[in-house]
């Protein structure tokens, strides 16, 4: 495969950004190649610099759940940046994604638009401490929940310990708040309870984790969160940055039916522009200013062409049987590859989950936390990388992300996507 053009690119691209990438995981870095220059994508296909094509099932880490460049998402785009990008009053379009969003939305009933994941994220952090006027949290290894300082933290040696923290320049001071947990032990959480009583403003989950492979949890286990939090008038945040519009309208919190008390979103929300979100009661939401004493802003909050964006987007999640048809699509890969590598009595395990699915290296696994996930099987999966994107198909550039499949995807896409991955497997693990 020609990349030279990528090649060069990325090298005009380390002189003047770190690392030539506005985002770490983009660098390629942990499947060995130079990172792909895209140049543009159109349904479920997308072109590099130098003309290569694949189908592509990263969908810019989610947000695509149309695929590229959807004709009414665009077209919304064009007609209302033709009228002006951002005036820093409210406007209509911020209205009309809220009541778009609200009313078709059993658990949320009041929504605040930000520019990120991350900032969602910290938002509802700061909601949560300030409602509870109590400033430990805990979070789960193996949950992502973007860059903010108090969750760049890792686990500490033992249970129900605070953390460290996982990136320089974070302040042990602000990790010390931080308690890191295990996903799916009960009883860790009983104890950091029973520690720190009153201390703990809230629980911070990706009910559906999905950052770190695709690390499904028992409905009893998400349930057991709400009632641990309850208990303790400690807040659930569920943070459906990735799960939210993608499960279905509802997110995790429709899927199993649990009332968190504030969800994060990002990604799909803003139809493929910078948005982010936190939702609430209107009663929890009344604490953020300008009603309330917690202060949350942003300049570009609510921008009229990203709110256009996400209202032509989300327009089209809520047809009938969207997500219905999207999960067959979805579970017709998953089977196609799943039934072949079981056949041949491969080491691949595919846990999926509406229109996310995510490939295990090791046989019938059934993995809940990250401590399960086998480094070495990662060097699988680098192989299995760079065999389809010489077949044309680009998966997200990590063992560890998870895959998204688009309403874009034809039927076509799916059979050679199914075909060229068995013969990858056949490659690195047939006789
Ligand atoms: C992507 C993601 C974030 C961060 O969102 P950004 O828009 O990248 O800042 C936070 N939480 C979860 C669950 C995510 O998947």
């Amino acid at each position: 495969m020609n990349i030279e053009n990528s090649i060069k690119l990325f090298d005009r691209a380390n002189k003047v950004t770190p690392g030539g990438v506005n985002s770490p995981v983009r660098a390629f870095k942990s499947v060995g190649t130079n990172p792909l220059f895209i140049k543009k994508g159109k349904g479920s296909h997308i072109w590099d610099e130098d003309g290569n094509e694949f189908i592509d099932f990263c969908c810019s880490w989610g947000p695509l759940i149309h695929g590229h460049a959807p004709e009414s998402v665009i077209k919304t785009i064009v007609d209302v940046a033709s009228e002006g990008t951002s005036f820093g009053t409210p406007n209509y379009l911020e209205v009309e994604l809220a009541e778009q969003i609200v009313s078709n939305h059993n658990y949320i009933e009041q929504i605040r638009f930000v520019s990120s994941g991350t900032e969602a994220v910290m938002s509802a952090i700061r909601l949560a401490r300030g409602v509870t006027k109590r400033d430990k949290i805990i979070k789960f290894s193996g949950c992502y929940h973007g860059h903010a300082d108090h969750l760049l933290v890792k686990a500490g040696s033992g249970l129900a310990t605070f953390g460290t923290s996982s990136s320089a320049g974070v302040p042990e001071a602000f990790a010390n708040e931080t308690i890191v947990l295990p996903l799916n032990d009960i009883n860790a959480l009983k104890d950091a309870f029973e520690t720190y009583k009153d201390q703990i403003a809230c629980i911070i989950v990706e009910p559906i984790p999905a950052n770190n492979g695709l690390l499904l949890q028992e409905k009893s286990y998400l349930e057991f969160l709400r009632t641990i939090t309850k208990e303790n008038n400690s807040l659930l945040i569920f943070d459906e940055v990735i799960s939210g519009f993608r499960i279905g309208f509802e997110g995790a919190a429709g899927y199993y039916n649990i009332q968190p008390d504030i969800m994060t979103y990002g990604k799909i929300i803003g139809g493929g522009l910078p948005v982010g979100a936190y939702a609430s009661t209107t009663e929890i939401m009344n604490n953020i200013s300008p009603n309330g004493d917690v202060y949350q802003a942003g300049t570009l909050s609510g921008n009229p062409v990203a709110m256009a964006a996400g209202i032509a987007q989300l327009k089209l999640c809520l047809k009938d049987d969207f997500y219905s048809d999207l999960e067959d699509k979805t579970k017709r890969l998953k089977d196609g590859i799943q039934n072949h590598a079981t056949q041949k009595s491969y080491p691949v395990t595919i846990p999926q989950i509406g229109s996310i699915l995510w490939f295990a290296f090791e046989k019938d696994a059934d993995i809940k936390s990250d401590d399960q996930i086998d480094p070495k099987s990662m060097g699988y999966f680098k192989q299995l990388h760079q065999y389809l994107l010489s077949e044309g198909i680009y998966f997200a550039p990590s063992g560890y992300e998870v895959t998204f499949v688009s309403s874009a995807h034809s039927d076509e896409d799916i059979d050679k996507t199914i075909s060229a991955v068995n013969s990858g497997l056949d490659k690195i693990f047939g006789a």
